[in-house]
């Protein structure tokens, strides 16, 4: 196995600096220094200035859509639901009015239709 990041293994550790001991596994597939360095660099995104980004408007849409699918996992962190909706809600203001109402339905599970079960037909 080898660190995902810094792609050390159990014959090359890498030095932990704070400690002076070889890293240890903190999960598989992350050694403990890179652990604490992600773990310093999430801290530290409060800091940094707002990214600019610039999205192809069909790309927008795809993320609003993905988010909207990914909060529904039930193991999705609350710890940044939040800042996920904010962002996705956001994003679909940028949509042209009908895109932007009809990706507003995908907040909400009364809309959800199940896969397989998509139906065309109008009841009357
Ligand atoms: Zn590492
Ligand atoms: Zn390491």
């Amino acid at each position: 196995m080898n660190c995902a990041i810094c792609q050390c293994d159990d014959r090359h550790a890498c030095l932990d600096v704070e400690t002076g001991e070889p890293c240890h596994w903190a999960s598989p597939g992350l050694c403990s220094v890179c652990a604490r360095t992600v773990q310093a660099e999430l801290l530290g995104l409060t800091e940094m200035p707002p990214a600019n980004v610039e999205l192809p408007a069909f790309e927008l849409f795809c993320l609003v859509s993905a988010a909207q699918l990914a909060m529904r996992h039930p193991h999705f962190p609350a710890s940044i639901a939040q800042s996920v909706y904010a962002v996705a809600t956001r994003l679909q203001a940028q949509l042209p009015p009908t895109l932007q109402r009809f990706a507003a339905m995908g907040w909400d599970r009364t809309n959800d239709v199940p896969v397989g079960n998509a139906s065309t037909q109008r009841g009357n």
